[in-house]
């Protein structure tokens, strides 16, 4: 590795060289990428290159961390196929992209400054992560950074609008979706409707190489086929592409069936921000006449969704406690939920004995990926029928989930749970059984991930309770490992006992 002043003297050298009228210069620029694995309308990005001064990218793999935080190997794996997807696409706009590994996140500010030496940048340009640790992470790298004599421009880029920008008239933080969603409407138009900003300037020559990517990490070896989850920013515009032109008028109809490719399957492209929130609405706009809620009702449903990823996103950062593994209801915290391992293997398996928890479970396990109602029902499933901690569901989930997102997991999870942001008390309970009727009624998707079950008629599966007991003992599979209403009773006293 050169040390910084040699690659000074190189950069000197090779100043001469250009033959496309651009003149190669020291890069004045670092863009350090974190979840914005992308080039289009990508802020930290796109400020940095503006002046065509020269850019160069940073990614900072630190696994030590991303144990710390559950990250899925699946998500290790599409990560790292993003990245080279990203390193490929810099090309065009003459951005290098720099790998470099650090031992945890106490590391990362010392390897931060340390390439800024060592290619002469002076400017440092990221985009804002939330989390507790990655906020503190970039105060220290702020601190460090300005230390050395050099700057640091951090931006909003994660959600459409900024946390902390829809707030209540009482300045507040919304803790309920609808009004949120109200105020979020109201802020954007205010403040003049959406800006998507387009790809980055084009920067003079630059005789740095890339890293090369990893293909895998020690630790972090998933089942997961590539193939279901292509990298980078083209597959990403793909999907919405596709999705808008096939899926969202018929959205509202279809989003809650398991048995039908329903949804845009985007999520694991936001999570590591192979695209952006301001993108897929303006996709979502252009198909709707420009209207954000009214028009096709597929429409305005998807973009209802992408305000509920905007509103957990404003949850974690006006109430970090959640990031801290604390119920959003601090009440909740009384609760006393059972210990029973069985239980938990049984459902992380897909072995409850309930065909669709254990169908949604074992396509978590070999896709990486679960169709939010069946989020819904497995973590109701956990939570409400085997009364088991929403924390156990909620790592489980981040170890598995190629789409794993602090909050919108958290989120999801503790609305489940009745310990979260729901504004219907604790009574939201659903009954496995139903759910199943309506969100797989014909049984395709159980019989798809539970071949047991295959001969049953598809009516006839959704509710095990139902099935004839001289038939049962044909079948190779569990038997109910709780009885529902059994357990409805015992949580509605639990939660009655908290008031
Ligand atoms: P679409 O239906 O096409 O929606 C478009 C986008 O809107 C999604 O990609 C997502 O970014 C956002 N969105 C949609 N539904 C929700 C929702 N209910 N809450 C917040 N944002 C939403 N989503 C994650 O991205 N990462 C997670 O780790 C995650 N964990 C969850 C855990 C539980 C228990 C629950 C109930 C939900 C969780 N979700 C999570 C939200 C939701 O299930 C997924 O975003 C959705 O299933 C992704 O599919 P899609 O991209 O096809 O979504």
């Amino acid at each position: 590795m050169f040390s910084w002043r040699v690659r000074g003297l190189f950069w000197a050298l090779t100043v001469f060289e250009a033959e496309d009228g651009m003149m190669p210069s020291t890069p004045k620029h670092l863009v350090w990428f974190r979840s914005d694995l992308r080039t289009a309308d990508q802020m930290a990005l796109r400020s940095a290159a503006a002046g065509r001064e020269g850019v160069v990218g940073l990614y900072v793999l630190s696994p030590a961390d991303w144990l710390r935080h559950d990250m899925a190997p699946a998500r290790v794996e599409f990560l790292l196929r993003s990245l080279e997807c990203l390193s490929q696409d810099l090309r065009a706009f003459n951005i290098p992209l720099l790998v470099r590994t650090a031992a945890d996140w106490r590391d990362v500010p010392g390897v931060v400054l340390g390439v800024m030496r060592e290619v002469g940048c002076e400017d440092l340009h990221v985009n804002r992560e939330y989390e507790i640790h990655e906020a503190q992470r970039d105060e220290q790298t702020g601190s460090l950074v300005r230390a050395a004599g050099l700057r640091m421009s951090s931006y909003h880029d994660q959600t459409i609008l900024p946390p902390g920008e829809v707030l209540t008239q009482t300045g507040g933080p919304y803790t309920v979706f609808s009004p949120f969603k109200r105020a979020w409407f109201a802020v954007l138009l205010n403040q003049g409707g959406l800006r998507v900003a387009g790809l980055p300037a084009r920067q003079p020559e630059n005789p740095l190489a890339s890293d090369p990517i990893p293909t895998a990490i020690a630790g972090f070896a998933s089942a997961v086929p590539a193939e279901l989850w292509p990298g980078g920013e083209a597959e990403a515009t793909r999907r919405l592409t596709a999705f808008v032109a096939r899926g969202i008028s018929r959205y509202k109809a279809d989003r809650d069936r398991a048995d039908l490719e329903g949804t845009s399957t985007l999520s694991p492209y936001l999570a590591i921000g192979a695209i952006s929130p301001r993108t897929c609405l303006r996709a979502a706009l252009d198909a709707n006449g420009g209207q954000l809620d009214r028009g096709g009702v597929g429409e305005v449903h998807w973009i209802s969704e992408l305000v509920w990823r905007e509103f957990y996103k404003h949850i974690l950062v006006a109430f970090p406690r959640v990031c801290k593994g604390r119920a959003f209801k601090p009440e909740s915290e009384r609760l006393r939920w059972a210990e029973n391992p069985a239980h938990l293997a049984a459902w992380q398996a897909g072995m409850t004995g309930f065909p669709i928890v254990d169908a949604a479970m074992r396509a978590l396990s070999a896709t990486g990926w679960m169709h939010n109602r069946l989020r819904m029902i497995t973590a109701m499933f956990l939570t409400k029928d085997l009364f088991l901690d929403w924390r156990l569901g909620e790592r489980h989930f981040m170890l598995n989930l190629v789409d794993g997102d602090l909050a919108q997991n958290n989120g999801g999870w503790q609305w489940s749970a009745s310990t979260g942001t729901d504004a219907a008390p604790y009574f939201r309970i659903f009954n496995p059984a139903s759910q199943s009727r309506k969100c797989d009624p014909e049984g395709r998707f159980i019989k798809r991930w539970v071949p047991e079950l295959r001969d049953l008629d598809g009516e006839d599966i959704h509710d095990p309770a139902e099935w004839p007991a001289l038939f049962r003992p044909r079948l190779d599979y569990p038997e109910l490992i709780v009885d529902h209403a059994a357990s409805r009773a015992r949580v509605l006293a639990a939660f009655k006992a908290l008031a």
